[in-house]
């Protein structure tokens, strides 16, 4: 092919998109893999081969069924769903993310003002909700959080008030910085979005980790959040590899976002998996114990390192300033230990790293590792 038509065929593709860096996925061949916050423990042995079975079981030759419904009845269940909510699947919370920003791209009119449908996050936050505003032709703002990693609520007020957003994104806990948010500033939040017209998402990935719930709130004063949806997922949970995220919220919202749901977009692996995981959820109760009791063991440990301050987590990872990321990263890496550098991602995270809980095991030669590394 002549070079003149590569340039042409490269004019099918969006600029933007052209410019973009597609999602890189670190290689972790052989480490200890400290970097996605996944789950450590895989599925006891009993239940592989119970799983197994259930699996070879299914009709793979048909599309996805009825059955999707008793995962939905499950989920309800599990989460203790709200009178007159609904709950929605998707293909993991990413998914989900982009179904909002598609069902809620409502194109420039006079109405207004001309400008495209705003989507609004504390920043650093999580990463798929500037990316799902970007590749919808949404308009994303990002409000930076306070140095100690609060929300930043007069900030957010007068953005809000500013930009009149469609979606206001609150991560609880949050990603990277893995706290809690203030509860009376996150409720000035979701008031003025409400009174605005706009809905919150607010989303639970880590809750199994979270010492609260907002659904606790919701359940409580279900009409002064009749503009708020809670996105949770089995990712964190354990479940990582079966891509299963929920959302629930009031049914007139929720039916609204099914409709640009993809028709089957839980296989029947997917709902399977997903089910028997319920099912047996202790193990993954237990499992989320642990690590909670890990966490504690490795912020400790942290702590007493020089120059190194981790920061509380509600999560499964913890955030930590070191005093030189790039380094401690990179001598973690040639230990064997992956983590993520999260220190370019945002001004506020300058020389944070992310580490992921992990086993006892793991956990012991990451800071074996990181002394080494600082
Ligand atoms: C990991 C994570 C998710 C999970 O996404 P899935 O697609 O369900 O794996 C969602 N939100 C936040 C803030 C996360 O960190």
């Amino acid at each position: 092919m002549s070079g003149k038509e590569t340039t042409d065929l490269m004019q099918v593709f969006r600029q933007d998109v052209q410019s973009m860096h597609a999602y890189a996925i670190q290689d972790s061949t052989g480490m200890v893999k400290l970097d996605a916050m996944e789950n450590p423990f895989g599925l006891p042995l009993d239940l592989q081969e119970k799983l197994g079975q259930r699996l070879g079981a299914l009709a793979l030759n048909r599309y996805p069924d009825g059955r999707v419904n008793d995962l939905r009845a499950a989920l309800a269940a599990h989460v203790g769903l709200p009178e007159g909510f609904e709950l929605m699947l998707g293909n993991g919370s990413d998914e989900l993310i982009s179904l909002l920003a598609i069902a809620c791209d409502v194109p420039p009119s006079a109405a207004n003002g001309f400008k495209p449908a705003v989507v609004l996050a504390p920043v650093p936050g999580f990463v798929m909700y500037a990316m799902s505003a970007q590749l919808q032709g949404l308009a994303f703002h990002g409000v930076p959080l306070t140095p100690e990693f609060e929300l930043d609520g007069p900030a957010m007020l007068a953005a809000i008030a500013e930009h009149r957003p469609a979606i206001v994104y609150l991560a609880y806990p949050n990603n990277p910085t893995a706290n809690l948010w203030d509860e009376a500033v996150m409720a000035q939040i979701i008031q003025a979005q409400g009174e605005q017209g706009g809905l919150v998402v607010l989303d639970e990935a880590y809750q199994p980790f979270a010492s609260r719930t907002y659904l606790d709130r919701i359940r409580a004063q279900p009409q002064a959040h009749a503009h708020v949806l809670l996105m949770r997922t089995l990712s964190k949970f354990g479940l990582a590899g079966v891509r299963l995220g929920y959302m629930m919220g009031p049914k007139a919202l929720i039916a609204e976002i099914d409709k640009v749901r993809p028709p089957y977009n839980i296989s029947v692996l997917n709902y399977e998996c997903a089910l028997f995981a319920l099912e047996n959820s202790e193990v993954f109760s237990a499992q989320a114990l642990e690590l909670r009791a890990q966490r504690a063991t490795i912020f400790e440990a942290l702590q007493s390192l020089p120059g190194v301050t981790p920061f509380q987590s509600e999560a499964n990872m913890i955030l930590t300033r070191v005093p030189d990321a790039k380094k401690a990263f990179d001598g973690l890496k040639a230990r064997g230990v992956l983590i993520k550098n999260v220190s370019k991602m945002h001004p506020l995270l300058h020389n944070c790293i992310r580490i992921t809980v992990g086993t006892s095991e793991e956990n012991a030669k990451m800071l074996t590792a990181l002394k080494a590394s600082l």
